[in-house]
């Protein structure tokens, strides 16, 4: 039997855009989750694209998920995160899940088309990842786990959330685990809605968490180690990937919209051409931080200590706070390009849904955090 990765990813992309492309409106307006692209990337046998060759998985590498990610998010920038988010969450599990069962896990992923949902942010700890108040609990192998998670996006629609958590009640906010919670083993109680101005279709509100589970769903490796090895740099890689799609779609309108402009005064370009090669110029900087970005990570992946030191973590934090700035100046001078029409709601040049996903990229995980973060790294950092 031919496996969906033997076919081009080229070619099952096409098919799964055309899906995203109906309906990213839809979503958006609705703030209802995207069924049917989510279907399309199932289909296309997309959710386990990075999951090794000998789990049945795609074997693909960060740029190749970094590519279908920025495909995605031209189109739907909601089906785009949620595709990413789920990515680093996989990758996790590919890189620091080493037991049997989590070998049995990614095989389940690919054949099961399981979606994974985080719950890494925590009710009164906000957007500081690194540290954790609710705590694992163990009776022998049985474990417990309680979390009040602020957001879980797509958590209504996903069938495994990964939870942070302290390793046991005795340890301290920074001594974390990574624990697989699989329904039915974990009930959530929404908390909140999700009404917000951009990446709407993520379907993200506030969620009780309550796991009951066994010690083989703990990922052997510890959360610090997890974060700074692989899922901190492969979120930030795989959510600019998807800004820079959002980006991507701005540009193609500012483009057709100067050519339109430039067609009706032949030999004579428009005004907007200088201010569109100005666009170009910052573009082509996203483009070159989020693909320098997945090609460093690619040529240190299997080295936890450079991995794990000062330079690259500034580095890696430097390509979320730089991606997500420049996507909101992109699509900003696209839609002074465009003008009216892309100021209307309503027209095929539209600007608004770019826009309002554009500033989501700033707020998740706030920048102010992450260049806190770094202000700190950069007082001990000896490096160039
Ligand atoms: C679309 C979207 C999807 C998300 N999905 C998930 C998900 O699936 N799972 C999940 O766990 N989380 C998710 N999040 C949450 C995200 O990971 C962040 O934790 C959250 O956006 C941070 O919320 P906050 O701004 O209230 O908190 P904080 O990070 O606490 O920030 C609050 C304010 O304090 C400021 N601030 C905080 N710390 C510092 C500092 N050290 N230095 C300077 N200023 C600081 C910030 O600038 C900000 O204005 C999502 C967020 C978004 C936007």
């Amino acid at each position: 039997m031919t496996t969906v990765y033997e076919s081009s990813i080229d070619q099952s992309i096409t098919d799964v855009l055309a899906v995203l492309r109906t309906y990213a409106d839809e979503v958006d307006r609705d703030a209802r989750f995207p069924t049917e692209s989510v279907d399309a990337l199932r289909d296309a046998g997309l959710l386990g694209v990075g999951i090794p060759r000998e789990f049945g998985g795609g074997g693909a590498t960060l740029t190749d998920i970094a590519r279908i990610s920025r495909a995605l998010g031209a189109e739907c920038a909601s089906t785009a995160m949620i595709f990413v988010m789920h990515q680093s969450q996989v990758l996790s599990i590919v890189r620091h899940g080493k037991s049997d069962a989590m070998a049995d896990l990614q095989r389940r992923i690919v054949t099961d088309r399981i979606l994974v949902a985080s719950a890494t942010t925590e009710i009164n700890i906000g957007g500081d990842v690194r540290s954790s108040s609710c705590a694992v609990e163990y009776d022998g192998e049985q474990i417990t786990l309680s979390k009040n998670a602020p957001v879980i996006s797509y958590g209504e629609y996903a069938q495994i959330v990964l939870a942070t958590a302290r390793r046991s009640v005795d340890s301290p906010p920074s001594d974390q685990v990574l624990v697989v919670c699989e329904k039915p083993d974990v009930t959530l109680v929404k908390t909140g809605t999700w009404d917000t101005l951009g990446f709407r279709g993520t379907c993200s509100p506030g969620f009780m968490l309550d796991a009951r589970t066994t010690t083989s769903n703990i990922l052997g490796d510890n959360y610090g180690d997890i974060s700074a090895q692989t899922m901190l740099p492969v979120a930030h890689v795989l959510w600019g990937s998807a800004w820079l799609g959002i980006a991507d779609a701005a540009v193609t309108k500012a483009r057709k919209s100067v050519q339109k402009a430039a067609r009706k005064t032949p030999g004579t370009p428009p005004p907007s051409a200088l201010r569109l090669a100005e666009l170009m110029v910052v573009h082509e900087q996203l483009v070159d931080t989020v693909f320098g970005a997945a090609a460093k990570f690619e040529a240190v992946s299997d080295s936890p200590a450079e991995l794990g030191a000062i330079g690259f973590a500034l580095k890696i934090n430097n390509v979320k706070v730089t991606a997500s700035t420049l996507v909101i100046d992109i699509v900003g001078k696209a839609l002074q390009i465009c003008g009216i029409s892309g100021y209307r709601q309503d027209g095929e040049m539209s600007i608004g849904r770019h826009l309002r996903d554009a500033h989501g990229s700033a707020i998740m995980v706030s920048n102010e955090r992450i260049l806190g973060h770094n202000s700190q790294l950069s007082l001990v950092y000896k490096g160039k």
